[in-house]
C-alpha cells in the first residue's frame, strides 16, 4: 500500500486511524463530495484490530442496533466488489454462522434473539441437534443441545476488504499517510482547530476518531471521555486442510468461535476475560484453553497443527454496541467501542458517520449508537451475543 506524498497543512476532515472504520468513513465522505480528506495511521494500514481479526460477518445479535447495522452491512458486502470497483477479491463467503446452545436454558434465550432477527428481516432459523449435525456433521453431539443458523452470515478476507476501501478512497481523492502518529488535538473554544502529528500540524475543523483500541486516548486529546476500554483477545490459525466446514461455529458457553477459510486453514479464537490494557501478546494459557474447548465441540480439529497465534484489541463499550457519534466538541466525531464486531459493521459505520457529519437524515436509528446514551444511565439493551 502506498502513502500519498506531500504532507498537508490543512484539510476539510482528518480521520485518525487506518483500519476498516477509518477507511470506510473516508470513502463514504469522499463519495458524497467532501474534498481534502486526510487519513492518518501511526503504523501500516490494518495494523490494529482490522488486520488481526477473525473477519466473521454475522447478523445474529441480541440488540436491534447491532442486527440492523450487520444486516445493512451484509447487503453492502454482497455488492462491495462492484461498488468499490475493486479488482482483487474480498472473498465474501456466505456459508452461514451456526451458534450452538449448550442446554435448554440457553436455547430458550436464543429464541428471543431469533424473534428479533426475523422481525428485522434476518433469516435465522432454529435447528434441532439433528438438523445442526446436517450442517456441520463433525460437531460432537454430546457437547450441545440445539443451534441457530443464518445462512447469509459469512466471512471476508480482511486484508483485501481493507485494500478495497483504501483504493476506492484514493480514487475519490482521499490522502492517506501511514507511519504518521497523532500526538495532540488543538481546539479553539469548543471547536476543533488542528490535529498535531509527528510529521506536522494539520489545520482542520473536523477530526474523526477511528483509532480502534486507542480511541479512548484520542478522545482525551480532544477533552472527551469516551466510556470504552481495550482488552487483548487471542486468536490462532491452523495448517490448511481439505474443506470440511462451511459455517462459522460459535458457542457462547464455551466462549469460542471457529471457522474454515476458503484456503482451508481453520481460524479460531476465545473471549477470555482480560484486564483492560493495550498489550496484544500471545499466551500459552490461550492455546491450552482454546484446544480443550474447541476439540470438545469439534473433535476433528484436534488433529490439526497450529501455524500461528496472535492477539489484538477489542475496544469495549458498556453496552457492547458501537459508538458512532458527534460529541460535545464541535467537529469532533467518534467511531469506536465495537466490542469485537467492528469489522463486519464497517460499511454502516462509514455511512452513518458520514450522514451525521453532513447533517443528512440517518439511514438507521442512531440514538442507540450515540455517545450521549451513556449519560447517567443503566443500560437496557446490552448486547449479549459477544465472544
Ligand atoms: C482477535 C480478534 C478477532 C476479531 N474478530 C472479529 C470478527 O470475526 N468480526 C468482526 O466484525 N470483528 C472482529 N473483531 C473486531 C474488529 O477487528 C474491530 O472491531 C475492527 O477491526 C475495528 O476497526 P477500526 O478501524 O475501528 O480499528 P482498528 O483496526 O484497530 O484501527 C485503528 C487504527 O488506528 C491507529 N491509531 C491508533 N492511535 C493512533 C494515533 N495516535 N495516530 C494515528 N493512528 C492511530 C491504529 O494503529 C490502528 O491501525 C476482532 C478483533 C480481534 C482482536
Amino acid at each position: 500500500m502506498k502513502t500519498s506524498d506531500a504532507f498537508p497543512k490543512k484539510a476539510t476532515a482528518v480521520i485518525i486511524g487506518g483500519g476498516i472504520s477509518g477507511l470506510s468513513i473516508a470513502w463514504h465522505l469522499a463519495k458524497k463530495g467532501m474534498k481534502d480528506i486526510v487519513v492518518l495511521e501511526k503504523s501500516y494500514l490494518g495494523s490494529g484490530a482490522t488486520g488481526r481479526c477473525g473477519a466473521g460477518i454475522r447478523q445474529q445479535w441480541s440488540s436491534e442496533a447491532n442486527c440492523l447495522m450487520a444486516k445493512k452491512s451484509v447487503e453492502f458486502f454482497e455488492k462491495a466488489q462492484d461498488t468499490l470497483k475493486y479488482d482483487g477479491d474480498i472473498q465474501f463467503k456466505q456459508e452461514g454462522y451456526l451458534i450452538v446452545a449448550s442446554d435448554k436454558d440457553e436455547a430458550d434465550t436464543f429464541k428471543e434473539s431469533v424473534k428479533l432477527q426475523n422481525r428485522l428481516g434476518i433469516p435465522t432459523e432454529i435447528l434441532s441437534k439433528k438438523e445442526a449435525l446436517k450442517v456441520v456433521p463433525h460437531l460432537n453431539p454430546e457437547a450441545f443441545h440445539s443451534a441457530t443458523f443464518c445462512k447469509t452470515d459469512g466471512h471476508l478476507y480482511p486484508f483485501t476488504t481493507l485494500d478495497a476501501f483504501y483504493k476506492a478512497s484514493l480514487s475519490e481523492g482521499v490522502k492517506v499517510f501511514t507511519y504518521t502518529e497523532v500526538l495532540a488535538i488543538h481546539k479553539e473554544g469548543d471547536n476543533i482547530h488542528a490535529v498535531v502529528t509527528d510529521k506536522g500540524v494539520i489545520k482542520t475543523s473536523i477530526a474523526i476518531n477511528a483509532a480502534g483500541g486507542h480511541a479512548g486516548v484520542i478522545g482525551k486529546m480532544a477533552g472527551i471521555e469516551i466510556p470504552v476500554y481495550s482488552q487483548n483477545r487471542e486468536i490462532l490459525v491452523t495448517e490448511p486442510v481439505e474443506r470440511m466446514q462451511g459455517p462459522m461455529v460459535i458457542s457462547f458457553t464455551k466462549n469460542i468461535y471457529c471457522q474454515q477459510t476458503p484456503h482451508g486453514a481453520f481460524i479460531m479464537g476465545r473471549g477470555d476475560d482480560r484486564d483492560a490494557g493495550y498489550s496484544v501478546h500471545s499466551t500459552h494459557a490461550f492455546l491450552d484453553a482454546m484446544a480443550k474447548t474447541v476439540t470438545d465441540l469439534l473433535p476433528p480439529i484436534g488433529n490439526l497443527r497450529v501455524i500461528r497465534q496472535w492477539g489484538g484489541l477489542y475496544n469495549m463499550s458498556p453496552d457492547h454496541q458501537p459508538i458512532i457519534s458527534s460529541t460535545p466538541v464541535q467537529g469532533f466525531y467518534v467511531a469506536c467501542g465495537f466490542s469485537g464486531h467492528g469489522f463486519m459493521l464497517a460499511p454502516m459505520t462509514g455511512l452513518l458517520l458520514s450522514e451525521i457529519i453532513l447533517n443528512e437524515p440517518p439511514s438507521l436509528p442512531i440514538e442507540n449508537l450515540s455517545l450521549s446514551r451513556f449519560k447517567g444511565k443503566t443500560y437496557q439493551d446490552v448486547e449479549k451475543n459477544v465472544v
